[in-house]
């Protein structure tokens, strides 16, 4: 009797497997961090077959740990970084190139020229995109441009393309042996090569990327058998029968099912996704409309989505380039040692601005500075960053919903933060709310998994078993709360036109 579902979750930062039981508790988990590879300025890439390592090593620690065999589960999930394009040769199973990670900024010539006359907004219409370095499309294009044969290559028909959900689970089902070819439409949907009505492939905007589709994975809905685990592998023969981006599987997590309910990650960046139900809902103010999940047969439901690309990072900046602390969760104790910010503000333009302004021409600024500011308000300031931003997102989802959100439910590894989750929830003046089960990326992608293989009933067992952990209130005084906001917006202006 299979008693457990098995998610993936290979993350920006590290690949985790979580192993859940019927109540999606977690019973076992293996994580391992791979490397962050930066080779120029604005460049962000992964080694894939490093990446490809550590999902076998944590899926096999998970099973270990739980002292479970691959006979106990009744399928495997998996959720990823989204927009980190690796491109293979199908023949060796070998990449051509390191991962281009949705962080990199080396697209953006490419970009601009794709814009051309008609400038970001080009392919909105029908992918939901704004024209950006985020999305996969151009770094395919990238590593067809700049790496020796291997335009050729694809063109022979010897290349396949894949965010990582794609490379994993064409390792996992046999690689050069069989291995299947194929995504969901939630990870799809972040390539701009998606027509977001049709759920297919765009020939048209591919042609202009100068991409022969027969590199492109088969499309699928986000719950359903792809394949099974090869036979010497880490789960021989177990259904791997699911696969969400890892927003829209924090999103399916938390039970957002309602339209008109949302959820906040805090990772590496930020991303709020609003469910619009099965109407794609296009943005006016700055939001990307995207695919939410798909369960089978059933309609593709949609969502609008606030993307920010610097929030955790830039914890990890003060620590790594900076040496402030040496743990992110220090940043805490620093921030507590003051009363405010001192007047400083850091804007982590890292990546230009992603939501809701699409500045690729920003970059970071930390401004309010005297002599008063020391490393304290310095933390403080990395943290409010975070919620600023965040208020920034959700004014946008509210503008173009029409409907103003009532609560916010968050996770992802900063929500241990109690001091930010305060912050947050002054600045937003409405409820923040963690669930007990705070690793909702990878139990999404557990359920749409178990769902496909009738483990789980459907979404009303998600809803049923997500329970709420811990609510934080508003409590800021309304001038102090629009004094800070005003200022934070001023300092933002000041990252504008620094990339000529
Ligand atoms: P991802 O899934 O994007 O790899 P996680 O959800 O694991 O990210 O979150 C890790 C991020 O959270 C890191 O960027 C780290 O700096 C930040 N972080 C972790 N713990 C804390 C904390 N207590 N306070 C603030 N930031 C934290």
């Amino acid at each position: 009797m299979a008693d457990y579902v098995l998610a993936i979750d290979q993350g920006t930062t590290s690949s985790r497997a979580i192993i859940f039981d019927h109540s999606g508790r977690s019973v076992s988990t293996g994580q391992i961090e791979h490397d962050q590879i930066f080779p120029r300025a604005g460049w962000v890439e992964h080694n894939a077959e490093q990446i490809w390592n550590n999902v076998r090593e944590v899926v096999g620690l998970a099973l270990t740990r739980g002292n479970i065999s691959h006979e106990d589960l009744a399928a495997v999930g998996i959720t990823n970084q989204r927009e980190t394009a690796v491109v293979w040769d199908k023949n060796t199973g070998k990449p051509v190139y390191n991962a281009i990670v949705w962080q990199d900024t080396r697209t953006q010539a490419i970009v601009d020229e794709l814009g051309g006359d008609e400038g970001p907004d080009k392919y909105k219409s029908v992918v939901g995109l704004p024209l950006a370095t985020y999305f996969s499309g151009p770094k395919i294009k990238w590593i067809l441009d700049n790496v020796d044969g291997a335009r050729e290559a694809a063109e022979r028909g010897d290349l396949l393309f894949g965010n990582t959900d794609t490379w994993v689970l064409w390792n996992m089902t046999g690689g050069t042996e069989g291995g299947v070819h194929v995504t969901d439409v939630t990870n799809a949907s972040r390539t701009m090569l998606m027509d977001l009505d049709t759920l297919s492939w765009r020939e048209d905007i591919a042609a202009d990327m100068g991409i022969p589709l027969s590199m492109l994975p088969e499309i699928r809905s986000s719950s359903e058998v792809y394949g099974r685990g090869r036979p010497r592998g880490m789960v021989p023969g177990v259904p791997i029968a699911g696969i969400l981006g890892d927003q829209q599987a924090a999103t399916f997590g938390q039970a957002c099912f309602e339209v008109g309910t949302a959820k906040n990650t805090y990772g590496t960046g930020n991303f709020m996704l609003l469910n619009t139900g099965t109407e794609k809902v296009p943005s006016e103010n700055g939001l990307l409309t995207t695919v939410c999940y798909k369960i089978g047969d059933a309609d593709a439901v949609y969502a609008l989505e606030g993307s920010i690309a610097v929030t955790g990072s830039l914890v990890q900046w003060l620590r790594d380039n900076l040496g402030l602390f040496s743990d992110a969760p220090d940043v805490e104790y620093y921030a507590r040692k003051v009363e405010n910010n001192g007047g400083a503000y850091f804007v982590p333009a890292f990546s230009g601005l992603f939501a809701p302004y699409w500045r690729p021409d920003a970059r970071g600024a930390l401004v309010g500075l005297t002599r008063y500011v020391d490393r304290n308000h310095i933390a403080r300031a990395a943290l409010e960053a975070t919620a600023y931003q965040t208020r920034e997102v959700m004014d946008a989802m509210n503008a173009d919903s029409g409907v103003d959100l009532t609560e916010l439910k968050v996770d992802g590894g900063m929500v241990a933060n109690e001091l930010l989750m305060q912050f947050q929830a002054d600045q937003l003046g409405v409820d923040v709310v963690r669930p007990e089960v705070a690793e909702t990326t990878a139990l999404g992608a557990a359920y749409a998994a178990g769902i496909a293989v009738g483990f789980w009933q459907g979404e009303s067992d998600v809803t049923e078993n997500w329970v709420e952990g811990k609510r934080w209130t508003p409590s800021m005084p309304e001038d102090e709360r629009e004094r800070l906001y005003r200022q934070w917006k001023k300092a933002v202006t000041k990252t504008f036109d620094w990339v000529d």
